[in-house]
């Protein structure tokens, strides 16, 4: 059988920056969206050649593999055209082996009309990840989301009459204005909508971003004084643990819950450290043994491609002890745990020490050699990686 593959292609484009965002997205003109699909085509069709000529070695099994899995993300790649979205996917179908099971297209409330929708499933998109982020008008405007929740529920139902059976809806807990009530009317709504994946993220306030500069200079504006406090945050998502639990969800990596059979296939590749090619501007790839990243900038990037040459502006080959960290970091993130007897023989090393320590904190919890997070840890598990790191 051949190794499976992921591929995440990046769309950098969004119609405004977010007050809390930090990712390298620009508010461009849409004139720019197809000469961008046109780079990115070109590097799906080139990147072999691309490889060799600027001698990055990418084993065989991994140029050679069937492609399962496709994550259009972003950004908000929902702007996009539908053709421009088919042109892409055809691009994936035409030079890589492909035997499509998850094609997921992030996608804005807002963006979503009736004739994208039946675009987009005829184009063989079957997931949509909804950037739903809160049920709160006050909320969203707070952090400069075009959408309100009026529009998450007309574009669900569009979503579903043009046949998409698989949704995941994102939620941040910790936007401003958001209290105990708020965020359980966010979640009781989401539960009435149903979705089959569910995302959960606690806001990190990054200083690069418009809101965390405010929060820095100490000022009020994007209601930087009304953030909720960080046990506030970890109350909300342990309330999201449990009301999700009883709604029938899984809970299976630190941040996602799925009804039963709607995990995400392609999220599950970065976490089981299997093989994905990243294409688009800051789009990151991993071969088992290397990862690298496309220049950040898009234009840089679009640069690079017309110019024949490989877009990259990191690479990393990863030593022995690079990759069991990341083994076990990574492992920890999903619930199921890490097996250390698998591990060990794997990496010829005893890792079973490590985890006394926490075991005897109750950051772990241990089953034979099998090692979660503790339940209740959940929502401090940066601090349990800090100190398995040690
Ligand atoms: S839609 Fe997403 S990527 Fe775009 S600005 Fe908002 S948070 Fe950032």
């Amino acid at each position: 059988m051949k190794n499976r593959l992921g591929i995440y292609i990046q769309v950098p484009f969004c119609q405004t920056k977010c007050t809390y965002c930090n990712f390298h997205t620009g508010v461009v003109s849409s004139a720019r969206f197809a000469p961008y699909v046109d780079a990115v085509c070109r590097e799906i069709a080139t990147h072999r050649a691309l490889y060799a000529a600027a001698g990055v070695t990418v084993p065989e099994t991994f140029t050679d593999a069937m492609v399962d899995t496709v994550y259009i993300g972003g950004g908000t790649p929902s702007l996009l055209d539908p053709a421009l979205l088919n042109r892409l996917l055809n691009a994936v179908r035409t030079h890589l082996l492909t035997d499509l099971k998850e094609v997921t297209l992030e996608a804005d409330p807002e963006t979503i009309t009736p004739e994208k929708a039946c675009a987009w499933a005829h184009a063989g998109i079957n997931r949509i990840s909804f950037g739903v982020q809160s049920f709160s008008d006050r909320e969203l405007a707070a952090s400069g989301r075009m959408h309100r929740t009026a529009d998450v529920y007309r574009s669900s139902a569009i979503l579903r009459d043009a046949g998409i059976t698989s949704i995941s809806f994102d939620l941040i807990a910790g936007l401003a204005h958001q209290t105990r009530d708020t965020w359980q009317s966010s979640l009781d709504e989401l539960a009435k909508l149903a979705p089959e994946h569910v995302s959960i993220y606690l806001l990190e306030i990054d200083e690069g971003s418009h809101l965390g500069g405010e929060v820095l200079r100490g000022g009020s504006k994007y209601s930087a004084r009304e953030l909720p406090k960080e046990d506030e945050m970890a109350e909300f998502y342990e309330t999201a643990c449990i009301f999700l639990h009883e709604a029938g969800y899984r809970h299976y990596e630190i941040s996602n819950w799925a009804k039963p059979g709607f995990e995400s296939q392609h999220n599950l590749k970065y976490w089981r450290r299997e093989p994905y090619l990243g294409f688009g501007a800051g789009a990151h790839s991993f071969s088992g043994t290397e990862r690298w990243a496309n220049a950040h900038d898009a234009a840089a990037y679009v640069n690079a491609l017309q110019a024949g040459r490989l877009p990259i502006e990191q690479y990393e080959l990863l030593t022995r002890n690079g990759a069991l960290e990341e083994e076990l970091f990574l492992g920890l993130r999903q619930l199921d745990g890490i097996d250390l007897r698998i591990i060990e023989s794997q990496y010829g090393v005893a890792v079973d020490a490590r985890f006394e320590r926490l075991g005897v904190a109750g950051l772990i919890e241990r089953q034979g050699s099998i090692v979660r997070l503790a339940p209740n840890k959940l929502s401090v598990s940066n601090e349990v990686f800090v100190e398995l790191m040690k």
